[in-house]
């Protein structure tokens, strides 16, 4: 498993933008973005329908697109739901899965293991799995074990993860649009404490890259304190994401050295 990813930025734009809107924030973004020497990468999840015409056409080599979320199933007869297999096809490369909101509001946790595991043994997409401890929890002194559970959880049906690429998102459920934050230092212990329950799950069948970012508030004015360590490979943003200045000014200024 390599040691470190190259460093990552995701926007996570949500239910927050229009059709047209998505597509003019996204060309924006594009604008910002040099295609050239540039040591980290960028992934975009708008709402599906943009993301169809964005990732179809999208020629950025430093910018990524994917999906807000995934079906547990691989196709056929799921009325609403969005194939990987489609996905792959209109040149998407990275998928989000059990963000918090989905988590709470669509009651998604006892289905992370068929999510995850369609994922990996049906397509080449790169996952995203978010996780992470509510307030009471982080009162209680439980976020490493609530980690623990939400990892073992997901990974229940994949016994092997080589040769792909995994992204673990930390993600403290009090910290995503609340202004609230963690210290970098915080962030980076438990960044360590999933790497090695990783390792402990899958020993001989490490993935082939493997990288945890953090996201929960961050923006123009507290990125910087994740910057700079390894064991902080990216940042997932919300709000901050909406704003083509901000995002850019992130993005383009996020690196580990
Ligand atoms: C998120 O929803 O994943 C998130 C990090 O949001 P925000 O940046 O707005 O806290």
């Amino acid at each position: 498993m390599k040691n470190f990813i190259r460093p990552i930025i995701i926007g996570n734009w949500k239910m927050n933008l229009d059709y047209k809107s998505s597509l003019s924030l996204a060309k924006k973004i594009n604008l910002g973005r040099s295609q050239k020497g540039i040591k980290n990468d960028v992934v975009l999840l708008p709402d599906f329908l943009p993301l169809a015409e964005l990732s179809l056409k999208n020629k950025n080599k430093n910018i990524f697109y994917g999906a807000q979320d995934t079906s547990p199933f691989s196709s056929g007869p799921y009325t609403g739901e969005v194939s990987l297999e489609n996905l792959e096809k209109l040149g998407c490369k990275y998928i989000l899965v059990g963000h918090s909101e989905r988590r709470q509001y669509f009651s998604e946790d006892k289905i992370m293991a068929l999510k995850m595991e369609n994922i990996i043994k049906n397509s080449k997409l790169i996952p995203i799995l978010c996780v992470g401890e509510n307030l009471k929890q982080r009162k209680n002194g439980q976020t490493v074990a609530v980690i623990k559970k939400q990892l073992q959880e997901a990974f229940s049906k994949i016994k092997s993860l080589s040769g792909k690429k995994i992204i673990i998102a930390y993600e403290p459920i009090w910290a995503i649009g609340t202004g609230k934050n963690i210290s970098a230092k915080e962030a980076i212990v438990v960044h360590k404490k999933i790497k090695e329950m990783i390792v402990a799950m899958f020993k001989n069948n490490l993935p082939r890259e493997f990288g945890v970012i953090y996201g929960g508030s961050v923006n123009v004015n507290n990125f910087k304190k994740f910057k700079g360590s390894e064991d902080i490979s990216g940042l997932l943003i919300g709000s901050s994401s909406l704003r083509a200045k901000d995002f850019l000014k992130i993005a383009n200024n996020f690196f580990y050295v």
